[in-house]
């Protein structure tokens, strides 16, 4: 019988195993996690191969340190962006919890720099997007890289193989639900796991997998906005004067046509597109690495669509979408914006005659159009003219388009200030894959919220 039982070893799940083992050492915790350790996890397209071969579990995205590992290790540090925690506590609590975290990274190897903590800079900023009509989100970065980020991973690894158990290649299958009270998880290979405490983290690879087991567990959902785009590519010299101030820079903007909100999000600096995989469904993303560097700077475009009733499925409309571009490419398309607002498909010819060359070389040259819906599309065309104008090139011909990015972190737990299950005492929800945040420090911020609520019990 273990005190707590956590599943998903991504930032959520880490933070939270951390506290508790500074808080309650003498407790037992169990970790599962469906992917490898850090040291053998592996990613075949990062090891060379041509197409992403779509693997059970997507190295990527699965094993210690989740989807955080391979990731450019941006960290936000504002509760402005990157989750939610801000519906269930004090802005105050989560800029606490969040410089609670970021210590953490640092102690455990992080670098020391900050981008964008000069507020002259700032504003100057500021003020030549306000005139584009787009939002600039204060948002100072620290960037670990992606090299960095494995090491600060492999040190809390090392430090949490002594305090905690951690079991590697399995997954949780179901639930243990007992006269509304969880008792623990059933592993897919069918040993039961008792727990006093539940924490469930599966990031968003596992978001689906949540849904359905909190569905029969009759645990409240509400729909979330689904977050559709694509990866824009562009020269790196393109961004340079926003990026070497910001290093990412939050910009959001209300389309014309539509009123969607479209944002910038994932913003990399000389980095590169990666292709990642979601249960079968190829889907694109982006890092950087804190060496290695290309001429390019990607980000992502992502519209927010709000489903109303009676749809309730947002993670299976963006998964379609996506699965219409792999139908097509047999992977990610990649379209020149030129060849888009001319009506054609991109060619390997065509994009062979740009100024810059794709970094995600699996991508097949195709047509966009015949993918994302009209609404979704007018408005990335919207924000790419908006960006034309604070930063010039940016709807430039040759820019990349590469399709589909999509945050399948849809559906959000009904959860109460603690982040406990509404209905289901003792379980608790955090991370991407409850709906509550998107990126590394909220998540890890969610992860040590829990562990206090949990220890103070
Ligand atoms: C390529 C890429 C780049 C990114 N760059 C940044 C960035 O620079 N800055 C930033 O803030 N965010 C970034 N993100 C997002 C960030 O990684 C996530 O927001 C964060 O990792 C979410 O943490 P999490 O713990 O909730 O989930 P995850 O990190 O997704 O971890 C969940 C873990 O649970 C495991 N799991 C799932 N289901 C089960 C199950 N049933 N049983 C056992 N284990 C299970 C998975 O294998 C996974 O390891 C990036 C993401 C990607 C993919």
């Amino acid at each position: 019988m273990y005190n707590v039982a956590i599943v998903g070893a991504g930032p959520a799940g880490i933070f939270a195993a951390l506290e508790i083992a500074k808080l309650r050492p003498e407790w037992k915790v169990v970790l599962v996690e469906k992917g490898d350790r850090i040291e053998k996890r592996k990613c075949l397209l990062r090891e060379g191969f041509e197409k992403c071969p779509t693997c059970k579990k997507c190295g990527l995205l699965c094993g210690w340190g989740g989807a955080g590992a391979f990731s450019d290790g941006k960290l936000t540090l504002t509760p402005d962006v990157g989750g939610h925690l801000d519906d269930y506590m004090s802005r105050e609590k989560v800029e606490d919890l969040i410089d609670y975290v970021d210590k953490l990274y640092l102690k455990y190897g992080a670098t020391e720099e900050v981008f964008g903590t000069d507020m002259k800079v700032f504003r100057e900023i500021e003020r030549q997007a306000s005139l584009a009509e787009l939002k600039l989100v204060h948002s100072p970065v620290r960037h670990l890289g992606t090299e960095r980020s494995l090491d600060v991973l492999k040190n809390m690894q090392d430090f949490l193989d002594e305090k905690i158990t951690i079991r590697n290649d399995v997954s949780a299958r179901s639930l243990i639900v007992e006269c509304e009270q969880v008792k623990g998880i059933v592993l897919d290979n069918g040993e039961e796991i008792r727990s006093e405490y539940t924490i469930i983290a599966p990031g968003r690879e596992g978001a689906d997998w949540l849904t359905k087991e909190f569905g029969k567990n009759k645990i409240g959902m509400v729909n979330n906005a689904v977050d559709v785009g694509v990866r824009v590519e562009l020269p790196a010299p393109v961004f340079e004067p926003l990026t070497s101030k910001l290093y990412e820079s939050k910009l959001i903007y209300h389309s014309p046509t539509f009123g969607d909100e479209v944002r910038t999000f994932c913003m990399n600096p000389n980095g590169e597109v990666v292709q990642e995989n979601y249960n079968g469904i190829s889907t694109v993303n982006g890092h950087s690495y804190a060496e290695k560097t290309t001429n390019n700077t990607n980000f992502a475009l992502l519209v927010s669509e709000k489903f109303t009733e009676p749809f309730k499925e947002p993670i299976q409309y963006g998964q379609h979408i996506a699965s219409l571009a792999n139908m097509l490419g047999g992977g990610i398309l990649v379209q020149r914006f030129g060849d888009l607002l001319d009506g054609r498909r991109s060619t390997p010819e065509r994009i062979k005659a740009s100024i810059l060359t794709p970094t995600l070389t699996c991508a097949t040259p195709g047509d966009l159009s015949l993918v994302i819906p009209y609404r979704q599309m007018t408005s990335i065309i919207e924000m790419l003219y908006a960006l034309d104008k604070i930063a010039p090139g940016t709807a430039s011909r040759y820019t990349l388009l590469y399709g589909i990015e999509v945050k399948f972190y849809s559906a959000r737990v009904k959860l109460t200030d603690e982040l406990e299950t509404e209905g289901v005492k003792n379980l608790f929800a955090i991370g991407d894959g409850a709906g509550v945040t998107r990126g590394l420090i909220q998540a890890s911020a969610s992860g040590v919220h829990v562990a206090r609520v949990i220890c103070s019990r």
